[in-house]
C-alpha cells in the first residue's frame, strides 16, 4: 500500500519527490525514502528514516544540489518491520540500481536463495531488496531489458519505480496490478502512485495499464509492453482536480475538513446526475447498456470497509425500489467463496481509490463469470473504474484523511441515485414517488449543513466521555448499516473498541452489556421501525445505560428518553443513513482529538489497502 514517486527533469528532485510523498502518505507511513543522482553519475544520494515523511524531512540538511533524477517511497509494511534497514528505496548488490516498490513479491524467499547461493548478501528483511538485486542482476547497461528479465521471474503484483546509476537521464517504472500514473510536464516527466502527487506540477496524466513498462525522460515517454517489449500507444488525459482541494484550507486536520465539505460534496453530486427535469444522468452508461440493466436477475454488491457499509445501505435502497434479489458481501469473502455469480447478474464495485486489493480480484472474478460489472468509484482513471464494464464516478474530490467520510456520504448518494435510475428502467418506481424522491434528494446539502451546526453539542458530549473504552452502536434497517460505519470510525481513529449492532438484535446478547457505565449510541430517525426503536432505548433506560440518540427533529419520545440528543431533519428513510452518519463522524473525530491521537495517519492503517 506504499506510495511510490519518481521524477526526471530539470527541477532539483529532492523537493519534488519530497512533496509527492507529501500526497501519498496517506498510503502508508512506516518509513520513508528517498535516492537521487545527479548528472555527473556520482554515488545515488540517498536517505531512508523510520516513522513518517516529518523524520525523513528532518534529515535532509545538505543536500547535495543538481539532483535531476529520483525516486521516493513511503511505506505501510508487508515484508519485514517498519525500520530504516527495511525503508525504501532499495538498492542492488553494486549499488548501481535503486528500486521503490508497491507491491508484494510473492516468490522473493525462493529467489533470495537463489541469489544467496550466487554471494548475494541481503540487509533487509523485505521482499522488495530481493527484487532490487534481481534486476541488478540482469543489467547489463538497459534497465529496460532489465526490468523485463526479472519480472518474468517474480511471482505476485508490483509497482516498480527504478533508477540506475549508469542512465542519469532515465526513469523507469512497471506495473501489475498496483497502480501508476505518468505526470505529463515541459521538459520533465513524474511518475507516483496516484494523481495527487501529480497535482502541483501538471493536470496532463497517462493511467498506466497492467504489464507496461514506461522509460522517461525529460522530453520523452516510451511506455512498451512489459513481457514482449512491444511499443503501446498512450492517451494523454486531464485531471479536473485541483491542488487546493488536496489541502488542508485551515482546518487542524483534513478529516474535520472532508466532514464540513460533506454538503458541497451532496450539491455537486446533485449538479453532476440530476438536471432540471428532474432525470438522472449517468454519463458513462452508454446506452447499449439499458437493456442489459433492465434484464438483470439478480444485484451483487462487493466492497470493502466503510465502502461495505454503503454497499449494505444499497441494499436496503435496492432491495425497497429495485425488487432484485441482491446480496452485498465484503471482497475477501466474495473472491474466495466460489460465488453463485454469472451472465445477467449485475455485480456492483464500491471503492474509493479503485485500488482496492481485494475489489479488484472481486472484479475480475465477476468479469471471468461474464457478469455485468459496474464499479462506484471516487478515483479517475483507477484501476477498478478501468477495467469495470461500466463506471460511475462520485464527486467526492481527492480524500485524503485515512478515515473515509466525505467518499462515503457520495458513495450513499450516487447509490441512491443510481437506485432510482434502475427503478426507473425497470419501472419498478411510480412516477409520482419518484418525483418526490428526487425533490428531496435536492433539500439534502442543506440538511447536512443542519446538521453540522450541532458540532460544539457533539464536542460537549464528547468530552464527557472520551475517556471510555467501550462504545455500542445500535440502529435497524437503513440505519443498521449507520451503527456499523459509526463504530467503525470510532475503532479506525480513536482506537477504543467500539461495536456495531441491529438493534433487534440487543436482546440476542449486546444487552449483558449494559450498565451505568455503558454508552449506547442510538440511531433512531424516523423510520418504520422507530417504535421498535424506541423500545430498544427503554430497555437500555431501564438497565441504567447511557443513550446517545440521533433522531429527527419532533421525535419526541426520543428527546424524553435519551441523555444527549442530536438531530437531523426530517427526510425519507432511504435518506436517512446520509445525514445521520454526519453527526457519527464527528463523534468520532472530536473523541479522537481528545485522546491525542493521530487522526489523519492512525496507526496501522493505510488508506487505500492494495494488498490483500
Ligand atoms: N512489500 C514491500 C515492503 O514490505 C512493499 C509493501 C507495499 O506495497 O505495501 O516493503
Amino acid at each position: 500500500m506504499c506510495g511510490i514517486v519518481g521524477y526526471v527533469g530539470e527541477r532539483e528532485a529532492v523537493p519534488v519527490l519530497i512533496k509527492g510523498l507529501e500526497h501519498l502518505e496517506y498510503r502508508g507511513y512506516d518509513s520513508a525514502g528517498i535516492a537521487c543522482l545527479s548528472h555527473d553519475r556520482s554515488k545515488f544520494f540517498m536517505i531512508k528514516e523510520k516513522g513518517k515523511l516529518a523524520e525523513l524531512k528532518a534529515q535532509l540538511n545538505g543536500v547535495p544540489p543538481q539532483m535531476r533524477l529520483g525516486i521516493g517511497h513511503t511505506r505501510w509494511a508487508t515484508h519485514g518491520e517498519p525500520s530504516k534497514i527495511n525503508a525504501h528505496p532499495h538498492l542492488g548488490r553494486d549499488s548501481r540500481i535503486a528500486l521503490v516498490h508497491n507491491g508484494i513479491v510473492e516468490n522473493y524467499a525462493e529467489l533470495k536463495s537463489e541469489l544467496e547461493r550466487k554471494g548475494h548478501r541481503f540487509k533487509s528483511k523485505t521482499d522488495t531488496e530481493v527484487a532490487a538485486h534481481l534486476i541488478e542482476y540482469y543489467y547489463r547497461g538497459d534497465l529496460c531489458e532489465a526490468l523485463r528479465k526479472a519480472v518474468r521471474r517474480m511471482k505476485g503484483f508490483f509497482a516498480f519505480v527504478a533508477i540506475s546509476h549508469d542512465e542519469p537521464n532515465r526513469l523507469f517504472a512497471c506495473k501489475r496490478s498496483n497502480p501508476l500514473v505518468i505526470g505529463v510536464g515541459h521538459n520533465e516527466h513524474f511518475v507516483a502512485s496516484d494523481v495527487s502527487a501529480l497535482l502541483p506540477y501538471t493536470k496532463r496524466v497517462i493511467y498506466l495499464d497492467d504489464d507496461e513498462l514506461v522509460e522517461l525522460t525529460p522530453d520523452s515517454v516510451r511506455v512498451t509492453q512489459l513481457q514482449k517489449g512491444t511499443k503501446i500507444q498512450k492517451k494523454v488525459s486531464e485531471i479536473n482536480w485541483n491542488v487546493e482541494q488536496a489541502q488542508k484550507g485551515g482546518f487542524p486536520h483534513f478529516m474535520l475538513k472532508e466532514i464540513y465539505e460533506q454538503p458541497r460534496v451532496l450539491s455537486e453530486t446533485i449538479l453532476e446526475r440530476i438536471d432540471d427535469k428532474g432525470n438522472i444522468h449517468f454519463e458513462l452508461l452508454p446506452k447499449s447498456t439499458v437493456k442489459k440493466l433492465q434484464k438483470i436477475k439478480k444485484i451483487h454488491i462487493v466492497s470493502c470497509g466503510t465502502a461495505y457499509h454503503a454497499g449494505l445501505v444499497a441494499n436496503y435502497m435496492m432491495g425497497k425500489y429495485v425488487r432484485l434479489p441482491i446480496e452485498a458481501t465484503v471482497s475477501s469473502e466474495f473472491r474466495y467463496e466460489d460465488p453463485i455469480v454469472g451472465p445477467g447478474d449485475l455485480v456492483v464495485l464500491i471503492t474509493q481509490s479503485g485500488e482496492t486489493a481485494d475489489t479488484l480480484a472481486a472484479l475480475r472474478l465477476a468479469k471471468e463469470k461474464k457478469a455485468l460489472t459496474l464499479a462506484i468509484v471516487n478515483v479517475v482513471g483507477s484501476t477498478i473504474a478501468r477495467e469495470a464494464d461500466l463506471v460511475i464516478y462520485t464527486q467526492a474530490g481527492p480524500e485524503i484523511g485515512v478515515a473515509s467520510t466525505k467518499a462515503y456520504i457520495a458513495q450513499l448518494g450516487t447509490l441512491a441515485l443510481f437506485t432510482f435510475y434502475l427503478a426507473r428502467l425497470r419501472k419498478t418506481i411510480a412516477s409520482q414517488e419518484y418525483r418526490e424522491l428526487i425533490g428531496e434528494f435536492r433539500k439534502l446539502p442543506k440538511s447536512a449543513e443542519q446538521v453540522l451546526k450541532q458540532v460544539d453539542d457533539i464536542d460537549r458530549c464528547a468530552r464527557k466521555h472520551f475517556h471510555r473504552k467501550n462504545f455500542l452502536y445500535l440502529g435497524r434497517g437503513y440505519n443498521y448499516p449507520t451503527a456499523l460505519e459509526g463504530a467503525l470510525k470510532l475503532k479506525e481513529i480513536s482506537y477504543a473498541h467500539a461495536h456495531g449492532y441491529a438493534a433487534g438484535e440487543m436482546k440476542h446478547g449486546p444487552i449483558a452489556l449494559i450498565d451505568e457505565e455503558q454508552l449506547v449510541i442510538c440511531i433512531a430517525p424516523q423510520s418504520k421501525t422507530y417504535d421498535k426503536m424506541i423500545s430498544n432505548i427503554e430497555e437500555i433506560k431501564a438497565r441504567n445505560g447511557l443513550v446517545m440518540a440521533i433522531g429527527t427533529y419532533g421525535s419526541k419520545a426520543l428527546s424524553k428518553l435519551a441523555d444527549y440528543l442530536f438531530l437531523i431533519p426530517n427526510t425519507p428513510e432511504i435518506f436517512s443513513p446520509i445525514l445521520s452518519v454526519i453527526t457519527l463522524q464527528v463523534f468520532a473525530y472530536k473523541i479522537a482529538v481528545l485522546n491525542h491521537r493521530d487522526v489523519d495517519q492512525p496507526r496501522n492503517l493505510a488508506k487505500s489497502v492494495t494488498v490483500e
